[in-house]
């Protein structure tokens, strides 16, 4: 793949939408730019969607749904998405550079998710497991206790029209995870990309457009959240949404989805606690911590934001995990050496700095990073160093406000029950983790945090077969795995009287 032929060729002509199987320009003719996050320069521009596009796509989801789309037989679906796992494949190395130049995300990391076949959150593989539901849907059999002699069975129907909404903090795992099972379950969608990322989206809708889909069963309206992404939520021909992103948008999505009672599924926000106790080993947990907020660049629903660490240990582990932070290389994304990309936007750049701001005002120490990098080239693009706050206390904003960027606080505690309690007094519930050697405390642990995930010795494994969604204000409902079916798909109870 040739890095710069790519990049010029985003710059021509806007991307369009993909609505019934055409690219088409928005009905207002209006675009939007999209920024490279390193360097600051425009990459390329895309077709701002918004109402009236929406309508127009959902209508087309609605006539594939009721048209040919239901005639695939379970096998037909499941051959699709594994040509589709093919393309994926083919295309692997453009869609994550796609990722890199219009996300930020590091060309090393982004790399070591996608190739290579069956490393953890690769796309592809979420595809092929999605294939092979498709042929293994089924509703049951019941015995029911009635007098009268009557069969009772349930089917599993397509839950229908799907508005997808997905943030930018992962422009290829977000809209497969989402895409995936939605064909798996022969339901039709429209996505709604997030506007600071639209680049690879788009291009998976290309590669969509290249298997014998029927027009209309994939649509992609690229476009903002306030004008597209609302419509969407709120719109009565919609069946159900599936989203992703703020917890604060999570609350407007279930507000519309009254509208029409649309089924919902939502992955929100976090502030998730990562508990080292005294006995762990540091030299996993000192790594693995560190991966667990500065991954990404810490832009992870999922990070490992507050970690409490266990006072025999704690100026050790500061020290070393310091250390750590500071080793990491800031960089352009495109550079391989880099570990830790841009900000998305600076929008989020000015977010985040505001928290580095407000850490040593509330009376946390820096041991590592807390201020931006504008050195040379860096300073066009939105960088901040990977900050680490020691002393953190628990009614600080750094503790208590998801920050989505490379800033780890942390906190000292002495006893395992203060930690359990400080650990959930948050609104959120995603993730959690726990490093220890002591198998009891970990199962204990296990049963008292109050998370959708829980890592022991280790943090953020994704795989398709296991689910992954939130507790309390992090969302309901599951992404991945067999749980995932479950929402976009309706039960009907059917009663038949036996008898001529
Ligand atoms: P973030 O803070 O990570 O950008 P958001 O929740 O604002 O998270 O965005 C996630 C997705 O939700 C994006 O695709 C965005 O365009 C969309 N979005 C934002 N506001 C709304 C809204 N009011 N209704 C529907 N979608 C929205």
């Amino acid at each position: 793949m040739d890095v710069e032929s790519v990049i010029a060729e985003l710059g021509g002509a806007p991307r369009r939408l993909l609505i019934d199987g055409r690219w088409v320009p928005a009905v207002s003719e209006k675009t939007f730019d999209t920024i490279n996050p390193s360097t600051g320069a425009v990459i390329a521009s895309v077709a701002e969607g918004d109402a009236e596009d929406i309508d127009l796509a959902v209508a087309a989801a609605r006539r594939a749904l009721e048209g040919p789309w239901r005639r695939f037989t379970p096998v037909q679906r499941q051959n699709i998405l594994l040509r589709f796992a093919e393309l994926v494949e083919k295309h692997i190395d453009e869609l994550a550079l796609l990722n890199v130049i219009d996300m930020g995300v590091p060309y090393s990391w982004q790399m070591g998710v996608t190739r290579g076949g069956v490393k953890p959150g690769n796309p592809v593989e979420t595809i092929r497991y999605f294939a092979g539901w498709a042929t293994k849907l089924h509703g049951e059999t019941v015995q029911n206790s009635l007098s009268t002699p009557l069969h009772s069975l349930t089917l599993r129907e397509p839950v229908g029209v799907v508005g997808a909404i997905i943030p930018w903090n992962s422009p290829l795992a977000a809209p497969v995870w989402k895409i995936a099972p939605v064909l798996a379950t022969g339901c039709t969608i429209v996505l709604k990309p997030a506007e600071e990322a639209p680049l690879t989206p788009l291009r998976l809708g290309e590669l969509l457009q290249e298997l014998d889909l029927p027009p209309g069963v994939v649509n992609v309206v690229t476009g903002y959240g306030e004008t597209a992404g609302a419509r969407l939520a709120a719109h009565p021909d919609v069946n159900k949404i599936g989203f992703t992103g703020s917890t604060a948008t999570g609350r407007e999505i279930i507000r519309a989805s009254a509208v029409n009672m649309k089924r919902v599924h939502v992955e929100l926000g976090g502030k998730s606690p990562d508990i080292v106790f005294a006995d762990a080993d540091l030299d996993v947990a000192i790594p693995g911590a560190a991966m667990g907020i500065f991954a990404n660049n810490g832009q992870v629903c999922s990070a490992g934001s507050r970690i409490f660490v266990q006072r025999p240990v704690y100026e050790e582990f500061v020290s070393r995990f310091a250390e750590e932070a500071a080793r990491l290389k800031v960089g352009d994304a495109l550079d391989p050496d880099t570990e830790i990309g841009p900000i998305v936007s600076r929008a989020q750049l000015d977010r985040v700095a505001g928290y580095l701001e407000s850490g040593p005002a509330e009376g946390a120490r820096v041991v590592a990073g807390g201020h931006r990098v504008e050195d040379g080239e860096l300073a066009k693009g939105n960088f901040v160093a990977p900050t680490v706050f020691a002393d953190v206390r628990d009614e600080m904003r750094i503790a208590r406000e998801e920050i989505f960027g490379p800033v780890a606080s942390v906190l000292p505690f002495d006893t395992v029950d203060e930690v359990i309690r400080r650990a959930n007094a948050t609104e959120y519930g995603l993730a959690a983790g726990v490093w220890t050697r002591d198998v009891g405390r970990a199962h204990k642990m296990i049963d008292a945090l109050q998370a959708g995930n829980v890592y022991v010795n280790t943090w953020g494994q994704v795989d398709p077969c296991m689910p992954f969604g939130g507790l309390k204000t992090s969302g309901y409902g599951n992404e991945l795995s067999g749980h995932v079916l479950h929402e976009y798909l309706n039960t009907k109870a059917v009663w038949i009287r036996v008898d001529d």
